[in-house]
Protein backbone atom coordinates (compact mmCIF):
# COMPACT_ATOMS: atom_id res chain seq x y z
CA UNK A 1 0.00 0.00 0.00
CA UNK A 2 1.48 3.02 -1.31
CA UNK A 3 0.99 6.47 0.89
CA UNK A 4 0.92 9.24 -1.18
CA UNK A 5 2.81 12.94 0.42
CA UNK A 6 -0.39 15.31 0.64
CA UNK A 7 1.31 17.39 -1.40
CA UNK A 8 -1.67 18.72 -3.82
CA UNK A 9 -3.84 20.80 -1.37
CA UNK A 10 -3.05 24.13 -3.06
CA UNK A 11 -1.36 22.72 -6.82
CA UNK A 12 -4.13 23.46 -9.90
CA UNK A 13 -5.38 20.70 -11.80
CA UNK A 14 -4.36 21.22 -15.51
CA UNK A 15 -6.62 17.87 -16.48
CA UNK A 16 -9.77 18.63 -14.23
CA UNK A 17 -9.90 22.13 -15.46
CA UNK A 18 -9.62 20.98 -19.16
CA UNK A 19 -12.13 19.20 -19.37
CA UNK A 20 -14.87 22.19 -18.81
CA UNK A 21 -15.66 24.86 -16.68
CA UNK A 22 -15.50 25.86 -13.38
CA UNK A 23 -17.99 26.71 -10.79
CA UNK A 24 -17.85 27.92 -7.00
CA UNK A 25 -21.25 26.83 -5.00
CA UNK A 26 -21.71 26.95 -1.08
CA UNK A 27 -19.44 23.48 -1.00
CA UNK A 28 -16.47 24.26 -3.02
CA UNK A 29 -15.92 24.41 -6.68
CA UNK A 30 -17.22 22.01 -9.53
CA UNK A 31 -15.60 21.34 -12.63
CA UNK A 32 -19.11 21.23 -15.41
CA UNK A 33 -19.18 20.13 -18.49
CA UNK A 34 -22.60 20.39 -20.77
CA UNK A 35 -23.69 17.55 -22.35
CA UNK A 36 -25.96 18.45 -25.70
CA UNK A 37 -28.63 16.39 -26.53
CA UNK A 38 -27.49 14.36 -28.92
CA UNK A 39 -24.60 13.38 -26.88
CA UNK A 40 -27.09 12.38 -23.55
CA UNK A 41 -27.56 8.39 -24.32
CA UNK A 42 -28.49 7.20 -20.73
CA UNK A 43 -30.75 8.00 -18.20
CA UNK A 44 -29.85 10.06 -15.44
CA UNK A 45 -31.53 11.00 -11.89
CA UNK A 46 -30.98 14.52 -11.39
CA UNK A 47 -30.16 14.90 -7.86
CA UNK A 48 -31.38 18.45 -7.88
CA UNK A 49 -35.18 17.45 -8.07
CA UNK A 50 -34.71 13.35 -8.02
CA UNK A 51 -36.41 13.56 -11.40
CA UNK A 52 -35.04 11.34 -14.14
CA UNK A 53 -32.99 13.44 -16.67
CA UNK A 54 -34.23 11.26 -20.08
CA UNK A 55 -32.60 10.45 -22.76
CA UNK A 56 -31.62 12.88 -25.23
CA UNK A 57 -32.21 16.32 -23.06
CA UNK A 58 -29.29 18.35 -23.26
CA UNK A 59 -28.09 18.95 -19.43
CA UNK A 60 -24.37 18.91 -17.61
CA UNK A 61 -22.09 17.10 -15.61
CA UNK A 62 -21.05 18.12 -12.84
CA UNK A 63 -18.05 16.89 -9.97
CA UNK A 64 -15.96 18.38 -7.66
CA UNK A 65 -13.00 20.09 -8.25
CA UNK A 66 -11.56 18.48 -4.58
CA UNK A 67 -11.20 14.99 -5.05
CA UNK A 68 -12.54 13.02 -1.74
CA UNK A 69 -10.22 10.35 -0.34
CA UNK A 70 -9.45 7.70 -2.38
CA UNK A 71 -10.98 9.43 -5.47
CA UNK A 72 -7.99 10.56 -7.91
CA UNK A 73 -9.30 13.10 -10.16
CA UNK A 74 -13.21 13.97 -8.50
CA UNK A 75 -14.81 12.13 -11.73
CA UNK A 76 -16.11 9.03 -9.66
CA UNK A 77 -18.41 11.79 -7.50
CA UNK A 78 -20.03 12.89 -10.91
CA UNK A 79 -23.42 13.96 -11.28
CA UNK A 80 -25.83 14.61 -13.84
CA UNK A 81 -28.05 17.36 -13.20
CA UNK A 82 -30.54 19.77 -15.61
CA UNK A 83 -29.54 22.98 -16.75
CA UNK A 84 -32.07 24.50 -14.44
CA UNK A 85 -31.59 22.50 -10.83
CA UNK A 86 -27.76 23.49 -11.24
CA UNK A 87 -28.50 26.66 -12.43
CA UNK A 88 -30.89 27.19 -8.79
CA UNK A 89 -28.16 24.81 -6.93
CA UNK A 90 -25.85 27.37 -3.83
ZN1 LIG B 1 -33.42 18.26 -11.93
Amino acid sequence: MARRPSKHLRSPRPLSASLGRSEVKSDGRWIIKNIPAERAEKRYLCPGCNRDIPVGVAHLVAWPDEPHIGSSTGLDDRRHWHNACWARRR
